[in-house]
């Protein structure tokens, strides 16, 4: 049976984009090796509508998240977190095994950072004030946030950087980087980019390089300055994961085929279909601020939402998310985002319709 992934990272990848991955491995010191990489980078400056230097690093998000931290942030800068959800609490959990002490603004699960109280924290933090993070759409809740109308804010108020969580948005939602004034934006490949799970990416602006060559926090796998130091040579410092820049680079170029505007208004069709599916199934909508890229949807409280979750992936192959920590059994999330088509989420919905009916026959019409 065709194992139907409609999970927010991993997501399933395209038949071209997996026949990359199992194409012979190049040197990565070679012109081949180069071009590819070199396609990377110049193509993901187009998805992330910047004229920066976009780094390409062989690790999960989260990896890109702490090359962020630890490249931004010097001992005894002030920081602040706006979180919505468990990926803006990471920025925070980040900054403290750093050593840092972030100001957190913590903001209700299912709702977005409010513009006006995010004003007001940042007016009463902005003396001294050296990064804030942000997260684009928080995976853990299903919102997105309105990046533009934060950095604005960042911007009137202080003379901090803006350092973007983008994992799960960039591709699907819109974000412009250099239009939205965005210092640091970090993607992975394993979300909306269509790839195998195991690249970050990072764009930097000049003044986020700036201050990178000034901090002086320790670094070394994640130094950002000696990637840098190897792109003119086409080349990453270290032995880059070979396969999966070879894959991102033929996953960007059906992306830039497709058009990044036509993408964002196509994930957005799919997530009004998918809002509508599952609230004709008794579910409702959890995030107050939807993103495009995720639909999260409270489990009717009849049902035990952990097992709903197993019972899907074991008896109909279709993974779902559940909710994590104290969401865990009370929602389910759906991804939207990346090579999910209709079809995927028809399939999806076929399974989760089935499965409620043999979980509450009496409910059902028939
Ligand atoms: C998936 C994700 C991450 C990073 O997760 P990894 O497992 O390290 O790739 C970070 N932020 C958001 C919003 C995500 O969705």
């Amino acid at each position: 049976m065709k194992y139907t992934l409609l999970t927010p990272g991993p997501t399933p990848i395209p038949p071209s984009v997996l026949a990359k991955l199992a194409e012979p491995i190049l040197h990565h010191r070679t012109s081949e090796f180069g071009a590819y990489f070199m396609e990377v980078v110049e193509r993901l400056q187009r998805i992330y509508l910047t004229k920066n230097a976009v780094l390409v690093i062989s690790s999960s998000g989260t990896g890109g998240m702490e090359s962020a931290v630890a490249n931004l942030v010097g001992p005894g800068d002030k920081t602040l977190v706006a979180s919505a959800g468990a990926f803006g609490d990471r920025w925070g959990k980040l900054l403290k095994a750093y050593g840092h002490s972030p100001r957190m603004l913590q903001v209700e699960w299912g709702r977005a950072v409010d513009p006006d109280e995010f004003e007001k924290v940042l007016k009463a933090e902005a003396k001294g004030l050296a990064c804030v993070f942000l997260t684009h759409t928080d995976t853990s809740t299903g919102i997105v946030n309105d990046l533009q109308a934060l950095s604005r804010l960042v911007r009137r108020h202080s003379d901090a950087l803006v350092v973007v969580d983008a994992v799960s948005g960039l591709g699907g939602e819109e974000i412009r980087t250099d239009a939205w004034d965005l210092d640091a934006v970090v993607s992975a490949s394993q979300k909306g980019l269509m790839n195998a799970p195991g690249l970050a990416f990072v764009s930097v602006s000049d003044k986020a390089w700036s201050k990178a060559e000034r901090a002086a926090g320790p670094r070394f796998y994640f130094d950002w300055r000696s990637m840098r130091d190897s792109l003119p040579k086409k080349e990453t410092p270290y032995t880059p994961a070979v396969a999966l820049v070879v894959a991102q680079a033929e996953a960007l170029r059906l992306m830039e085929e497709e058009g990044l505007e036509r993408i964002w208004a196509r994930t957005a069709q799919l997530s009004e279909f998918t809002r509508e599916k599952i609230q004709g199934l008794g579910f409702a909508l959890f995030a107050k601020n939807p993103c495009r890229v995720l639909t999260a949807a409270v489990v009717p409280p009849s049902i035990d939402g952990k097992a709903l979750v197993k019972r899907l992936r074991e008896e109909y192959s279709v993974s779902i998310a559940g909710g994590q920590l104290h969401l865990m059994g009370k929602i389910v999330r759906l991804a939207h985002m990346g090579y999910i088509r209709r079809p995927d989420l028809e399939r999806g919905f076929e399974a989760l319709g089935d499965l409620l009916q043999k979980l509450s026959p009496a409910a059902s019409p028939s």
